[in-house]
């Protein structure tokens, strides 16, 4: 079928993209991702996507880096990670659905399923929440077996690799939980 693939990054993309073609589905990819912050993430992001994809011939699609939109949907849930993601789940596949039912995609698929990081039930919800309002099907996919291929491969190509998911809040979510597994191990240390 003809599928577009939303994809949150280069790294994320290299499995996922594969088996589906593999599958024999006829693949378009999005980059459809607002909830990037800052900016100068967002394009890191996309350029790092927009070289392999070049390099294999892959077409993407960008769609608008709509913040004010993502902030909105999000609004009041910043301290709830579990609902603020099901939210930004929404913003981005929603996105992804309306432009895959303007150039005649059938269905829409999302790389998100490949991180271990992600809840795929969450994923599956908002995914099957969008795609309906805009008339087109959403394939659920769990690509989660095939998170250590991409992150070696990812290693391989030299590709850029974020170390947090996205939004503001996860970069500090990140950077606070990195700190607590530090403070752990000097603690560790001192004990030993
Ligand atoms: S943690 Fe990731 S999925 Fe959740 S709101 Fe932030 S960018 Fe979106």
């Amino acid at each position: 079928m003809k599928l577009l693939l939303h994809a949150c990054c280069g790294p994320c993309l290299l499995e996922p993209y594969d088996a589906l073609v593999a599958d024999g589905n006829e693949v378009r990819v999005a980059y459809a991702n607002p909830n990037i912050h800052p900016r100068a993430e967002y394009e890191r992001r996309r350029d790092t996507l927009l070289e392999y994809a070049g390099a294999q011939g892959i077409e993407v699609d960008e769609l608008a880096y709509d913040t004010d939109a993502w902030d909105k949907a999000v609004g009041g849930l910043e301290n709830d990670p579990a609902r603020r993601c099901r939210a930004c789940f929404r913003v981005r596949l929603g996105a992804a659905a309306r432009h895959a039912a303007e150039i005649g995609c059938d269905a829409v698929a999302t790389t998100l399923t490949v991180s271990p990081y992600q809840d795929p039930e969450a994923i599956r919800e908002a995914g099957e929440e969008v795609c309906a309002a805009a008339g087109v099907s959403f394939l659920v996919t769990d690509f989660r077996d095939r998170y250590p291929a991409a992150t070696r491969r990812s290693r391989d190509l030299g590709m850029y690799r974020q170390n947090y998911c996205g939004c503001r809040y996860s970069e500090a979510e990140s950077a606070a939980a990195r700190e607590r597994r530090q403070a752990a191990k000097r603690s560790k240390g001192t004990e030993a």
